[in-house]
């Protein structure tokens, strides 16, 4: 199977007025199709450093970056990137901000329209989109951010720790969401959290990233049984807390625990 994401010996180096500091070195990373994978470590290790080159908005110093079996080069409609911060426009209505990427990339029609649509429905937000973004509490603007990224269908996402602005309850229910709707549609996507359980809950692998210069750590897989159970199950699943253990004292080993 050809991987959607594969990053080859990936180097990154940000070059400041005053120094030039080697941000991540040598990533190598393979994405499957359809798969959840997570990347965590302590905050530095480059983990937006990663998104950013997969998304096209970076050029890597080193390496080569693939999507879906092509050479990155610059933003793709393949790739949604989603972040912490959700970057509605104050001044558009909800339905109008989930629409801005079909508006950008031309797609514009009934159709998507109506898509798009639906997907705020499933989100629970079928009566939000005539409000603006400031009627909306802040779990709700997430879903919005999340109506905008699917809404161009992008095979891809990236979600660059979209739930830690979110108190805990709704953090919980958004991680079930996306799951659930990322799975429906057959998306691949790679997480970034501060949060291992949820990278263990939401995941199949989670990836341990070390800093200075940021590696690739260690890679864990998460247990099938695990892995099919929804994000707020899984925490009380058999060997969640054993596999959360082994991660967490791995990451005190390596002096990264935050
Ligand atoms: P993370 O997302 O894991 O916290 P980042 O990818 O944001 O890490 O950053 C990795 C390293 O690169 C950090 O040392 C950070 O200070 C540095 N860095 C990130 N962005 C820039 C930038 N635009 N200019 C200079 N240094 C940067
Ligand atoms: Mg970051």
């Amino acid at each position: 199977m050809e991987p959607v994401v594969d990053l080859h010996n990936i180097s990154h180096v940000y070059v400041t007025d005053r120094e030039a500091l080697l941000a991540v070195e040598g990533i190598q990373m393979k994405v499957l199709p359809g798969e959840f994978i997570s990347l965590v470590g302590p905050s530095g290790c480059g983990k937006t450093t990663i998104l950013s080159i997969i998304a096209g908005l970076l050029k890597p110093a080193l390496g080569e970056v693939k999507v879906k079996g092509r050479t990155v080069n610059g933003p793709s409609p393949d790739v949604g990137y989603m972040l912490q911060q959700d970057y509605l426009f104050p001044w558009r209505t909800i339905m109008d901000n989930t629409l801005i990427g079909l508006e950008l990339t031309g797609k514009l029609t009934e159709h998507s329209r109506s898509l798009t649509a639906e997907l705020l429905k499933e989100m629970g937000l079928e009566s939000s989109g005539r409000l603006y973004p400031q009627q909306l509490s802040g779990g709700m603007r997430q879903r919005v951010a999340l109506v905008r990224t699917l809404a161009t269908d992008p095979e891809l996402l990236l979600l660059d720790e979209p739930f830690s602005a979110l108190d805990y309850q709704t953090k919980l229910q958004l991680e079930d969401l996306i799951v659930s709707t990322l799975r429906e549609r057959d998306k691949t996507a790679i997480l970034v959290t501060h949060d291992l359980s949820e990278a263990i809950a939401m995941s199949d692998k989670v990836i341990l990233l070390n800093r200075n210069p940021g590696r690739v750590h260690r890679t864990f897989e998460v247990p099938d049984h695990i892995r099919r159970t929804t994000p707020f199950y899984a925490r009380n699943e058999m060997g969640f807390n054993e596999l959360f253990h082994e991660i967490w004292s791995e990451m005190e080993s390596i002096g990264v625990k935050e």
